[in-house]
Order: structure tokens, then sequence, then C-alpha cells
């Protein structure tokens, strides 16, 4: 995705979204040969004493250890460290001598330090013997493991690979809550949740959002259905989003539990971070029923916002504003475009008018384009106002 500075308003609609997944480390599989059980690994060896580190690093190597370098110095140690982008996935461990740092505040400090500059790396500490003031050195400084200058090579390939699995099995845990967010657009008939919002979803999809739309009618009588079925489904998915389509009555799709109940099945589902719907503040019978049960289903999500329907009344009122780039806009024509038969002959669809509507939104944020929101509701602590992805 291109570089999108300058979208922060404080009444824009903005959200950060968690780093892209990392590569995954070449050694996960390497571990079950058990001839080499360090294949693939990556590893820094430091130890004041040339005899004892170049031992360690002939022992790694022969246990399958991909690159190892040695090193006595302490600047040196991270220099080599920074050698590698993190792209490459970084040094997989890092051998670290307890001799090489006296002072037991110091060695602490110098470990964490690393840890928090190489988040991706295992810190092994080595000493002399495992004693216990050995082992509250290698906790205070939060390393991995700990173990003795002079283990034996089966010992050491160990100590590594458990190191390793574990700082990687902690990495995984740390993106798996980074998912991406969810969204949800709700609307009565095909075509709704572009015209309100398709431009915010093209852009929240290409952000690493993903999109649902659920759209709770097949559309007005006319026309084959089965055409405008794969139309609804075309118009969404050009945007990268995904549709859900009920087959609730247009024209009259009631106000009960029934519209609830199949709105909140896909809520269950999809479990989105924030939905976007009708406004009340509509002529259209469908959108207001649509908008008051998406209310009732939606109470637990976090954020609720209301779109811009050609419908919408003058008491349409909004507070944020989904600054959009032209790819934005020009998408949003496209996938209203799909709606064949609709975009035709209805005159509030024509594309001058779509276009001349999200330019005068944008006066509220830095953007060409934007859609307007009424933001009904926000909890939790993600909702972030002053960065953007
Ligand atoms: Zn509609």
């Amino acid at each position: 995705m291109a570089a999108d500075p300058g979208t922060e308003r404080s009444n824009e609609i903005t959200f950060t979204l968690g780093p892209e997944h990392g590569s995954q480390s070449p050694a996960t599989a390497a571990a079950s040969r058990d001839e080499s059980p360090l294949a693939g690994l990556r590893v820094v060896v430091a130890d004041h004493d040339i005899g004892l580190r170049r031992r360690t690093a002939e022992l790694l190597r022969e246990y399958g250890a991909l690159e190892v370098v040695e090193t006595d110095d302490r600047e040196r140690f991270r220099t080599v460290l920074r050698t590698r982008p993190r792209a490459e996935s970084g040094w997989h461990v890092a051998l670290w001598d307890r001799e090489l740092e006296s002072d037991p505040g110091g060695l602490a400090e110098f470990l964490n330090a690393c840890r928090h500059e190489f988040p991706g790396t295992a810190f092994v500490l080595t000493t002399d013997e495992v004693s216990t003031t050995a082992a509250v050195a290698a906790l205070r400084g939060r390393a991995s493991e700990i173990v003795t200058r002079r283990a034996s090579g089966a010992e050491l390939a160990e100590t590594v690979l458990r190191a390793f699995r574990d700082r990687q099995q902690d990495r995984e845990e740390v993106r798996a809550d980074r998912k991406p967010f969810r969204m949800l657009v709700v609307g009565a008939h095909p075509d709704d949740a572009e015209i309100g919002a398709g431009g915010t979803i093209h852009r929240r999809v290409q952000a690493g959002w993903e999109v649902t739309v659920l759209t709770m009618s097949h559309g007005a009588v006319g026309g084959d259905p089965d055409e405008r079925v794969a139309e609804a489904h075309e118009a969404v998915n050009s945007l990268g989003a995904t549709l859900v389509l009920e087959d609730l009555p247009d024209g009259g799709i009631p106000d009960n539990v029934e519209t609830v109940r199949r709105i909140e099945r896909v809520v269950q589902r999809v479990r989105p971070d924030v939905v976007l719907v009708h406004s009340e503040n509509d002529t259209h019978q469908d959108h207001r029923a649509v908008y008051r049960a998406t209310v009732s289903a939606a109470r637990g999500v976090e954020r609720f916002a209301c779109y811009q329907s050609p419908s919408a009344t003058v008491d349409f009122a909004p507070n944020r504003f989904a600054g959009l780039r032209e790819t934005d806009l020009e998408a949003k024509l496209t996938s209203i475009h799909t709606h064949g038969s609709q975009a035709k002959t209805r005159a509030y669809l024509r594309d001058d008018l779509l276009r001349a509507t999200a330019r005068y939104w944008s006066r509220f944020t830095r953007e060409y384009y934007a859609e307007p929101l009424e933001l009904l509701r926000v909890s939790g602590l993600v909702w972030q106002e002053n960065s953007d992805e």
C-alpha cells in the first residue's frame, strides 16, 4: 500500500492497524530433523575466552546452525545483531557470556536493552556454572535460557533450540493479538452500502481490514433476480469486501425481531470492530427498519456509525468524515456501476452527483473526497483519533 500521509484530523474516522504478519522463520521445519536440530538458525556467540568461544561455535555448526558469528565485545555484539534486517528474521539466538559484564545490574540492563532492540532474537546467558546467582541474573535480564559454557554439544543444541522456540511462540502470540480490523456494513438493498460507504470500504480494505457487507433484501422487483444477485456480489467484491445477502421483502423490511436476529447472526460470525448502517434520519422505511434492527443486533460492537443514503433527510448530521483518495472514489463509482440496471435509471446515482457529494464533504478533511458519518458510539480503547493506518 502506498504511503498515505496527512489524513489525521480529529473529526475523521481513523484507526490503527497491527503490523503486517511477519515472515515465518525457517527453523520450524528444520527443528524436527534430529540429526541437525539447529538447521537454518543464525546464532551469535559472545564469550570472553577465545577457546570456549570457538568450541561453542563449532558445536553449534555441528548441530546444524546455518550461520554462527563470534565476538568478545559488547559493542561488536550489538553491531552484529544489527547487521541482519528483521525482514530476514534477524538472528535467531544470541549467547552472552556472563563474565563479559561483571556488574549484575549492568548485565540485566544490557540484556534488557538487547531484548528490546532485537525482539526477534532469543538471548541465552552462558555461565561457568548454573548457580542461583546466575539464574537470577538471567531472570533479571529476561534471558530465555541459561547454560554452562562447557555444556555438551547435545545440551547446548537443546538449550539453543528451546530458547528459539519459546521466543518464536511469544512472537506468534503477540501477532495473534493483532488481527486485522473487521468492519460490517449493513444496508437494506443491494447498492446501499456502496452508495453510503463504498469509498470507505475500499480504503479500509486497502489498509488491510476485513470488510463484510450485509444486504437485507435482493432489491426492487424487476429485472432477472439471479442477475441482480450476481451483480450484488460482484459490486461488493470489486471493493475487496464480502457480501452476505439476506432475502427480506424489498419495501417491506419488517421492523421486528426477525430482522434483528438475521443481523445478529452475521454480527456473531463476523465479530466486527466497527459497524456502519443507514441513518435513522432517512425517509425510506426499509432504511429506518434496518437502522433500528442493527442498533439492537450490534449492541455489543465497540464502534457504531451511520452513513448517508440519497434518501437521508436534512436531519442527517455527520460528525465524522472518512477521507477518500481518487482511487477510493473511482472504486466506489465502479462498484455502483456494477448494479447495471439501477445505476442507469436513477438520477441520484449519476457519477457527477456522487463525485460532487464526496467532494463537498471533503471540506471537513484534508483530502479531496470524503464520506460523512454520524458516529453514534465509541467504546473500548482501540479507537485512535490521531493516527491513520
Ligand atoms: Zn436502499
